[in-house]
This record gives structure tokens, C-alpha cells and sequence, in this order.
């Protein structure tokens, strides 16, 4: 093979995996190409039982890939349940929790992994806190930190925040790109490498260093205080120029705030879009499973959903039409599941595909036209 052509190959696979993102099950990728979001939910994604792959646009615009993340753990009156280990740990237990990369260690074992260090680093100031207090001022923080991650003005704020530094860098990344993957070929074909090559490499240095520098400046303004975490990165983006095309991913992973992925969706999707995440994301909220599920995550689930209802309220989808019954697809159609909304032609049992979620039967005929309130499909149904 050309020599070129295999140096530009390697380039290209070195992009592509700056382009994948692991995020645990509990998270939420939102992809930007050109002007829309598109979610990605982590339940969906190829990768393990904890964490899956998303892939951002390689291609320049370079759309964005913003990962929202749950806790990942249940926070639960007396006890903690680790999502992505299982493990539940008292309350005071927690004192000794640690982060090491993306996970939080206690006692040398994994107890939950995150999405990112950073995501790692707040939970684990968090959990910690709580550790220490009592058990009334642990209800209210945790119902704090339900109705803090289903507020969507505080990601307005931060784009605000972030928006003029994006507008810095972008047209910087798009001519390193373009010198990386067209200006191989380009020299070869007007002048020959061999008599090319030195302007080329000064071009690509000098526009790569133009890159980390705006890089840096820009984490600066936003994070004034993180000067270890951007030594670290500012070292990761200066020795590769293809992690240098995704900056603004380094960039965006540190600035988002923690929220719920339905409240980032509220802020970013288009209606149809968000309407269509709300109701299935509500639904499996208010509807868990019951085969498996913890006391910690019913409690914790406690609080999370009315202030997720509450959102949904602010956003104009109100309770009413979310427990609203599903059409009914056939005229023999008896009840439904109120999680995934299958429907079955029997009245009552368990939902085969929800792992036995009960059935909320039809119990008359105009309970089918959708958008009706039905008391019989409300969370007291699970
Ligand atoms: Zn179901």
C-alpha cells in the first residue's frame, strides 16, 4: 500500500476512536449533526452489561456528543445501592468512598462507574457529605439533588457560558482537519512531498498549537480553579492532533452540569423527539421492574419521579397524558402494560416482556382514545 495512504488510514482510525464515548447504561448521549440532537440511550448502546459506546459525528461540523448522566447509584433512606456493582452500603459506610478514573472505590473494590472523572469526582464529594449527616438532613439533600437534575435552565446557563468559546475554536479544528487529512495529498500533487513536506508540518504544528491553546484558554474561563485536571488533559491534547479535532468534546464533558437525561432531552430535542424520550423514559421510571428491584431504588425512585413529573409539567406534558391509556391496537385488546405499553387480550396478569409488571386493564371503551385520563393506568398500578 502508499505509504501516504497508510499514514493517512492510521489517522483516520486514531480520529474515529477519539469519536467513541463509553457511557455507563444509566446515561444519555445526545448527538448533534449540523442543527438537530438525536438521543442515544445507554440502555441502547453496544458495549457490556455496564456501559456501551456512543459515536460522535467524525466528520467536521464536528457535532457535539453530550453525555447526561443519572447518579450512578440509588440513593435510599439508610442504605446505597452501587448501580453498576450491585453492592448496597449503609450510609456511613460511603466516608471512605474514593475515586480513582471514572469509578467509585470503596474498600479496593468497585462500588458504581461513572461516565467520566469528572462525573466520578462530584459524586464522590457528594456521597461523602452525606455520610456524615443525619439522617433528616439526608432526605433533604437527596430530594434536593432529585428536583437539581430535573432542572433544565441550569444547561442553559452553562451553553450560554460555553457558547462563545466554541465559536473560538471551531473554525481552528476544522483547518487542522483539513490540513491533517487534505494536506498530505495536496502538497504531494502541487509541489512533491520531498520539496512540500517542511511547509506542510509547520502549517500542521502551528495551527495544532493555535488548537490547544484556545483549548486551554477556554477551560480557563470556565473552570479557573481545575488547573491540575487541565494540565492532564492539555498534555493528552497536545500530543495527538487527532484528539485535538474533539476539544470541544473535552471541552463540553467538564462544563455539563449533572442532570437527568430527560431534562437535558427538554432542552435539546425537538418535540416530537422529546415527547416520544418523556413518555418512555417516565414509564420506565414510574413503572419499574419489580423482578430484582431494590429497596434503595424504590426509594430513591420515590423522589426522582414526581420531580421528573414536575419538569414534564413545566414542559407541557402533564401527568394526565403521560398515565394516558395507549390506543388500543385491536378490538380484543383487554389491558396493557403500563411500562412498555404492550398490549394483551387477557385483563389481568404480568407484563411478559417487563419482567412482571401488572397489567392495567381497559376497563372501558373511550379509555382508548388516547390523550384520556385514566386513573386505572396511574403509578399505583405498579
Ligand atoms: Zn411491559
Amino acid at each position: 500500500m502508499d505509504p501516504l495512504l497508510e499514514f493517512t488510514l492510521v489517522l483516520a482510525l486514531l480520529a474515529l476512536i477519539e469519536c467513541a464515548h463509553w457511557i455507563t447504561r444509566q446515561s444519555a448521549a445526545f448527538q448533534k449533526c449540523w442543527r438537530r440532537y438525536a438521543v442515544r440511550e445507554g440502555e441502547s448502546l453496544f458495549g457490556n452489561e455496564r456501559a456501551g459506546f456512543a459515536f460522535a459525528w467524525p466528520l467536521p461540523p464536528f457535532g457535539a456528543l453530550w453525555v447526561f448522566e443519572a447518579p450512578p447509584f440509588h440513593a435510599g433512606e439508610t442504605r446505597v445501592l452501587g448501580l453498576s456493582s450491585g453492592r448496597a452500603l449503609e450510609w456511613h459506610q460511603l466516608g471512605a468512598v474514593s475515586a480513582e478514573e471514572r469509578r467509585l472505590m470503596i474498600g479496593g473494590a468497585v462500588f458504581a462507574e461513572c461516565s467520566s472523572a469528572r462525573a466520578a469526582l462530584e459524586w464522590q464529594a457528594w456521597l461523602a457529605k452525606r455520610a456524615g449527616e443525619s439522617q433528616a438532613h439526608r432526605r433533604a439533600a437527596r430530594e434536593e439533588l432529585a428536583e437539581e437534575l430535573c432542572q433544565p435552565e441550569r444547561l442553559r446557563s452553562v451553553c450560554a457560558r460555553m457558547l462563545p468559546q466554541r465559536v473560538r475554536l471551531v473554525p481552528l479544528i476544522w483547518i487542522e482537519f483539513a490540513l491533517l487529512f487534505g494536506g498530505l495529498p495536496l502538497t504531494e500533487w502541487l509541489v512533491g512531498l520531498s520539496r512540500g513536506w517542511p511547509w506542510l508540518l509547520g502549517a500542521l504544528v502551528g495551527v495544532h498549537a493555535l488548537v490547544v491553546w484556545s483549548w486551554a484558554r477556554a477551560h480557563r474561563e470556565l473552570f479557573a480553579s481545575r488547573v491540575q485536571e487541565r494540565r492532564m488533559k492539555l498534555l493528552g491534547l497536545s500530543l495527538s492532533p487527532p484528539a485535538a479535532l474533539r476539544a470541544l468534546d473535552a471541552l463540553s464533558r467538564d462544563a455539563l452540569p449533572r442532570l437527568e437525561p430527560l431534562a437535558a432531552a427538554s432542552f435539546l430535542l425537538e418535540r416530537a423527539e422529546f415527547v416520544d424520550y418523556a413518555r418512555r423514559r417516565w414509564r420506565e421510571h414510574a413503572h419499574p421492574k419489580p423482578v430484582g428491584l431494590q429497596p434503595e431504588t424504590s426509594e430513591w425512585l420515590a423522589l426522582l419521579v414526581p420531580a421528573m413529573e414536575r419538569l414534564l409539567d413545566r414542559a407541557g406534558l402533564p401527568l394526565s397524558e403521560l398515565a394516558a391509556a395507549p390506543l388500543r391496537l385491536e378490538e380484543d385488546v383487554m389491558s396493557y402494560c403500563p411500562r412498555c405499553e404492550r398490549q394483551y387480550t387477557h385483563a389481568s396478569g404480568n407484563c411478559e416482556a417487563c419482567s412482571g409488571v401488572p397489567l392495567v386493564a381497559y376497563a372501558r371503551a373511550e379509555e382508548a382514545v388516547p390523550g384520556a385520563d385514566s386513573p386505572a393506568s396511574s403509578r399505583g398500578a405498579s
